[in-house]
Parts: structure tokens; sequence; C-alpha cells
């Protein structure tokens, strides 16, 4: 292969590599508030059962306040029994009392709900504390992970950036100016390779046969004739000889 097309795949490795790193270490800082909002949504949850655990036991007391003044009621009802005179008051009394009763066992009835209700939320909290401690450990691992990554790209950038900066003294300014032109019309890909079949690898156009025959020599700079990238020939691997076994 040419040293010139050998040169232009090298230098269509660093451009996408350029490109790469710094796609990534764009996207940095949205993949730290992406794990930031996923812990949040944690703490959120855990947040919220317990303010309904709050409500839930705020209920509950008013309901017991209420309770006492049901049962105060009663005493009270049960105490001036003894003293009607007439079976017309004591008929009334009983009339209180059972209606007394009846208020302060619907009341007892409802706090018992808000007790049941209660162990139900307790284990929403509990579950949703230790979704809380497992996302926490899964995205202190993650963060740990970008910035490792942050540093490998940073300087998997900057090696290619030089070996890029040092690869272009070493091609024609004509060549670079095809390439780049070519880069700028086809999101950063210059140069490809041409099918076995005689297709161009990345717009699948059928390269003429005499234009694919060119490019199958290896030793000129050849554009496809729809997409304008520079074309190059992998030629396929030799048979694999098969050992002639002696018997
Ligand atoms: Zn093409």
């Amino acid at each position: 292969m040419s040293p010139d097309l050998q040169r232009l795949i090298k230098l269509q490795q660093l451009e996408s590599t350029i490109v790469d790193a710094k796609a990534t270490i764009a996207s940095h800082p949205q993949r730290l508030a992406d794990a930031d909002a996923r812990l949040n949504d944690g703490k959120q949850a855990v947040e919220a059962a317990k303010n309904r655990l709050k409500e839930n036991h705020e209920a509950r007391r008013h309901l017991e306040k209420d309770v006492a003044v049901y049962q105060g009621r009663l005493t009270k009802f049960k105490d001036q029994l003894s003293l009607v005179k007439t079976n017309k008051e004591y008929q009334a009394m009983q009339h209180e009392i059972a209606t007394a009763q009846s208020d302060l066992g619907a009341v007892e009835e409802k706090v018992l709900e808000r007790m049941l209700e209660a162990d139900t939320i307790s284990a929403d909290v509990k579950r949703a504390e230790t979704v809380l401690v497992a996302r926490q450990k899964e995205i202190d691992v993650e963060k740990k992970e970008l910035a490792e990554e942050l540093v490998s790209v940073e300087a998997s950038l900057k090696q290619a950036t030089e070996a890029r900066t040092e690869l272009l003294k070493d091609i024609e300014p004509r060549l670079i100016a095809i390439f780049e032109q070519v880069a700028r019309a086809r999101k950063g890909v210059a140069i490809c390779s041409a099918t076995r079949d005689g297709l161009c690898s990345l717009c699948h156009v059928r390269l003429r046969p005499p234009v694919f025959q060119q490019v199958r020599h290896n030793d000129s700079i050849i554009q496809c004739e729809s997409c304008h990238r520079i074309l190059y020939w992998i030629p396929p691997p030799p048979p694999i000889e098969h050992a002639v076994v002696h018997t």
C-alpha cells in the first residue's frame, strides 16, 4: 500500500479517536447529573414513605384524642345513670350511652385501621431505605468508573492530538485538503475500504470496474464517485493451506 494511503488511514483513526474522546468528555457532566438524579429519586422515595408514616401517626393521635373524649362522655353518662329518678330519664340516658358507645367503637375501629396501615407504611420505608443504600453503592461505583474513564479518555485525546499533529507534517497539503473537505461533508469519515464485491463500504454504491481495479492497486488516491471518500483495498487473507497428511 502506498505510504500516502497508509498515512490517511492512520489520520482517519486518529480523527475518529479524537471525535469520540471529545464526545465522551462532553457527555461526562450529563452522565454525572443522571447518576445524581437517580440517587435523588431514591432519597425522595424514602422521604415520601417517611412523610406518609408521619401523616399516619398524626391522624392516629387525633383519633386517640377523640377516643378519650368519647370515653369521658361515656363515663359521665354512666355516672349520671345512677342518679336518674324516672323510667323515662333512665331510657333517655341508656340511649345516650348506646350512642356514645357506638361512636367510641367507630373511632376505635379507625385507630386500629391506622395501626395496620402504619405497619404497611413502615415496611415501605424499610424497603425504600434498602433500595437507597444499594443505589448509593451502585452510584458510588459508577462515579468512580466515570472519573477513571475521564482520565483515560483525556489521556487518549492528548495522545491522538499529538500524533495527529506529527502525522500531518508527513502528508501532502493537497491530500490533507481533500481529506478535510470530504470529512466535513461526510460526518468526519473521509476514507474507507472497498468491499470484495466492488462496493464503497460506507455509501454502498458499486464502483465502476476500472475504478475498482485502480483501488485494488492501493497505490493512488481514488475517491468514491458517489460519496467522494478516499478508497483503499484490504486484500483477502491468503487461503489456509491444509497440511497434507501422509499415511
Ligand atoms: Zn462511497
